[in-house]
């Protein structure tokens, strides 16, 4: 069991990376709150977990809003006495994310509020009660776009993972001596709902997969493998990190043919 004895807690969790990840969690002896805005998927995910022997909670919360991330981590500690584990997962991508010209604020706005203000807020209240846990690991789902830039923009999305990488890093080094770890997990381009919502002809998904040398999409299960090395005491000495998952899109000038 990689995760005996640790609570988790994971946003986003009613789908796609979250859903595999408080499985994945769950089966290496986690106790999980797997919180989501989607309450039948988060409770049907629970029954799930506690079907297979595991222990879940489900809870329901907006993670753009102080109330909901507060009420996130007083649900996680109330129910399972303390936190070693913050997954920052949830995130939006809207569909009309564009370029400057043509995104408009309300699209900015929005996705500002869940990506990257979402993932302050989980630290907000989060940090302390790993604090008050005498330490662990916080994880928070960035993106390779956080990286490099692509021709196919998504300008309010980018920025915001930009955002969630440069917070991780800062928040690394506050917390180095205090025993928290904080990595970001840079996932490559996903066969999950998010992104295949936005590339949503055969013409965009195989444009995409052009850029990847494994000329595939990631799995969410994939990056559920990463997220427990990042939560696990095997990445002890890791924190800070731009962990990218991305089937070597990011090391690529040329992809094979
Ligand atoms: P997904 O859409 O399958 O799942 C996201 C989950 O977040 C959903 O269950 C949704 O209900 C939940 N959510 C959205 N807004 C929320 C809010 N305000 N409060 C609480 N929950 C909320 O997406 P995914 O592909 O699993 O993505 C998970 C993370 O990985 C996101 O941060 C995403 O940006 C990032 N990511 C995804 C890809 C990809 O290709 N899919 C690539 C890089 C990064």
């Amino acid at each position: 069991m990689r995760l005996g004895n640790k609570v988790a807690l994971i946003t986003g969790a009613a789908s796609g990376i979250g859903r595999e990840t408080a499985l994945l969690f769950a089966e290496q002896g986690a106790a999980v709150a797997a919180v989501d805005l989607n309450e039948a998927a988060v409770t049907a995910l629970v029954a799930e977990i506690a079907d297979a022997g595991g222990r879940a909670v489900p809870v329901i919360a907006d993670v753009s809003t102080a109330p909901g991330c507060e009420h996130m981590v007083a649900m996680t500690e109330q129910t399972f006495g303390r936190l070693d584990v913050l997954f920052n997962n949830a995130g939006i991508m809207l569909s009309d994310d564009g370029d400057a010209i043509s995104t408009d604020e309300g699209v900015w706005d929005r996705t500002m509020e869940v990506n990257a203000k979402g993932v302050y807020l989980g630290c907000k209240y989060g940090i302390p009660a790993i604090l008050r846990s005498g330490g662990g690991s916080v994880i928070n789902t960035a993106s390779f776009v956080a990286v490099v830039g692509a021709a196919t923009p998504q300008l309010a999305y980018t920025a915001s993972k930009g955002a969630v990488l440069a917070l991780t890093r800062e928040l690394a080094v506050v917390h180095a001596r205090q025993g928290v770890r904080v990595n970001a997990l840079c996932p490559g381009p996903l066969r999950t709902e998010l992104l295949m919502k936005f590339l949503d002809t055969e013409e965009k998904r195989q444009r995409r997969l052009v850029h990847v040398p494994m000329g595939r999409f990631g799995e969410a299960r994939e990056m559920a493998d990463a997220a427990l090395f990042l939560a696990s005491d095997e990445s002890s000495y890791v924190t800070g990190t731009e962990f990218l998952v991305d089937g070597g899109l990011t090391a690529a000038y040329v992809t094979p043919e």
